[in-house]
């Protein structure tokens, strides 16, 4: 797409840096970064933001492969221990998986864990890792049992 800020930068219309590329997929620095070596990895030609809306196996597999292919570069030439994958697709309308590398997570993660509860009912243009509060059992049940009832599963 013409418009498209991603497929400008994978044409080299706008420049950016690169980590990795392969006929497929071109791993960049994100320029607007919330953790230190956050990359965007995207697919050269144009797909919609919503990745769970396209209905190729084989994209699907390259598109992990290759999105794993740049977390081995972070955790090895980096020093990071875990990546996270985020598949949100909020900014740009071209389809791109961000890479958060999580620093310092071990040994002692438990000290830097967040002291803030967070808990959504709306999106906030943010996600978070955190696993609390604990949602009793029976609150559980009731969303499953709702979602049951739509003959959603
Ligand atoms: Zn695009």
């Amino acid at each position: 797409m013409s418009d498209c800020i991603f497929c400008k930068i994978t044409t080299w219309e706008i420049p950016s840096i690169k980590l990795r590329e392969d006929d497929n997929f071109l791993a960049i620095l994100d320029v607007f970064p919330n953790t230190k070596w956050m990359t965007l990895v995207m697919p050269k030609n144009h797909y919609d933001s919503d990745l769970f809306e396209i209905d190729d196996q084989e994209f699907y597999t390259k598109y992990l492969l290759a999105s794993k292919k740049v977390v081995e570069i972070l955790k090895k030439w980096l020093w990071v221990n875990r990546v996270a994958m985020v598949m949100e697709w909020m900014w740009v309308d071209h389809a791109h998986i961000k890479l958060y590398p999580l620093h310092w997570v071990w040994p002692e993660w438990e000290a830097h864990r967040a002291k803030q509860e967070i808990y959504f009912d709306q999106y906030e243009w943010y996600v978070s890792t955190q696993l609390w509060p604990k949602a009793s059992p029976e609150d559980l049940q009731k969303i499953a049992d709702e979602i049951k009832s739509k003959n959603w599963l």
